[in-house]
C-alpha cells in the first residue's frame, strides 16, 4: 500500500514555543513536513522564510497547513487570512485574545471546509487522560489549583504578555484551567475573582479565583507569577472516593498519596498526532471553555493595584 504523503506545514512566529516544541515535534511526526516559516526576525536553517503572512500565502499555495505560534493579540488576523486562503490552521493557546474571535474563526473554518485546531498543550500531559478517567462518575467535593511560577524565568523580555490581550498570569493559569475543564465530571462557573495588576503593567501578575461546579462543589485557583524557588503547578480534587493529586503541570498523578507512572512528557507530539487525525477526517477541535473562565475573571474580578513590576 502507498504511504500517505506528509502534509506540508508552515510555522508563523519563530519564538520560544516554536523552537522548543513545534519544530522538534513536527520533525518527529511522519505525517508532517516543515515547509516554510513566517517570521519578521528569525529563520529555521534549510526552511524558506517569509517576512509576512501575505507573501507566504501568495507564494506558497502548496503549503496546506500553518501553526500560529505568535502572541494571542495578532493570532485572529493571521488565522483569518490563512483560513480565507484555504489553509488548515493550528492555534497555540490561548486560541485568541477574545472568546468571540475564536467563534468567528470556527465558523470560517466550517464554511471553507477546513480544520481548525485550538490546542491546549497541557491537556496532552501524560496524567491528564488517566485523571479524567479516574474522576468520571465520581462526586467532587472540592478542587484546588495552585499555579505559581517565576515570570522572570519563564517569560523574559516578552513585552506582549503584559499588554492588553496578553493575559498576564492567565497565560500560564489558562493551562491549569484547560486541565480542570478537561477532567472535571461537571461544568463549573466563576463566582468571584481578585486580580492584582502591577501599577506599571496592563495585565495581572496574580489572580485568585473562586468557582462552583454544577453540583455545588467549590473550586479555587491561585495564580501567581512572583514565585521564586520551587515552582508549583498543582491540582487537587477531593472526591467521594479519594483524593486525586496532579502535579508538575499534569505530568504526575497520585490517588490518596499513591503515585502512578503514566509515561514521559510528550505534550506537543500529542498535539501533532491529534492535528493529523483532524486533517484526515476534516474535523475541527475548538473548545473555548478555558478562555471563557479567563474572560469571566476579567468581567467579574475585583482589580487591585500592586507594586511596579521590575523586569
Ligand atoms: P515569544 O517567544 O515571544 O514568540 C512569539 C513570536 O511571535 C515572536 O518571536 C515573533 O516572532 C512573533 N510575533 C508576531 N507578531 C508579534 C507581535 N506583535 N509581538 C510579538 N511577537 C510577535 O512567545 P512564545 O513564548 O513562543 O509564546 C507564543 C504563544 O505560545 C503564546 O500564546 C504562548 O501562550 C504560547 N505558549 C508558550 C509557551 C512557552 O513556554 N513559552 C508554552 C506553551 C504555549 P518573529 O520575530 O519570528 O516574527
Amino acid at each position: 500500500m502507498k504511504a500517505t504523503e506528509p502534509v506540508s506545514i508552515a510555522i508563523a512566529g519563530v519564538g520560544k514555543i516554536a523552537r522548543d516544541q513545534h519544530i522538534p515535534s513536527i520533525g518527529r511526526n511522519p505525517s508532517f513536513t516543515l515547509a516554510a516559516t513566517v517570521s519578521r526576525n528569525a529563520h529555521v536553517d534549510g526552511v524558506e522564510n517569509f517576512a509576512t503572512l501575505e507573501t507566504f500565502l501568495k507564494e506558497r499555495p502548496d503549503v496546506a497547513a500553518i501553526a500560529l505560534c505568535v502572541p494571542p493579540q495578532v493570532r485572529f488576523t493571521m488565522a483569518r487570512q490563512a483560513l480565507m486562503a484555504g489553509r488548515q490552521v493550528l492555534l497555540e493557546k490561548p486560541p485568541g485574545a477574545s472568546v468571540a474571535e475564536v467563534h468567528t474563526l470556527k465558523t470560517l473554518a466550517g464554511k471553507n471546509g477546513l480544520s481548525l485546531f485550538a490546542t491546549w498543550h497541557s491537556r496532552f500531559a501524560p496524567a491528564v487522560g488517566p485523571a479524567r478517567k479516574w474522576l468520571a462518575g465520581k462526586t467532587v467535593r472540592r478542587a484546588t489549583i495552585v499555579w505559581k511560577e517565576d515570570v522572570r524565568r519563564w517569560h523574559p523580555g516578552q513585552a506582549w504578555i503584559w499588554e492588553p490581550g496578553g493575559a498576564g498570569v492567565f497565560d500560564p493559569g489558562i493551562n491549569a484551567l484547560s486541565i480542570l475543564t478537561e477532567i472535571m465530571p461537571q461544568p463549573m462557573h466563576l463566582t468571584a475573582a481578585e486580580l492584582e495588576f502591577p501599577q506599571n503593567r496592563d495585565t495581572p501578575i496574580a489572580a485568585r479565583l473562586a468557582f462552583i461546579d454544577a453540583e455545588g462543589a467549590p473550586v479555587t485557583a491561585d495564580f501567581d507569577w512572583r514565585q521564586t524557588g520551587p515552582q508549583s503547578w498543582d491540582i487537587t480534587v477531593e472526591t467521594d472516593a479519594g483524593v486525586l493529586a496532579l502535579s508538575e503541570g499534569g505530568a504526575k498523578m497520585a490517588v490518596d498519596g499513591v503515585a502512578a507512572d503514566h509515561g514521559p512528557e510528550a505534550e506537543y507530539d500529542g498535539i501533532y498526532a491529534r492535528f493529523a487525525e483532524l486533517l484526515a477526517t476534516g474535523a475541527s477541535d475548538v473548545d473555548v471553555s478555558p478562555l471563557v473562565h479567563v474572560a469571566d475573571a476579567f468581567m467579574l474580578g475585583k482589580r487591585v493595584t500592586t507594586d511596579p513590576f521590575i523586569e
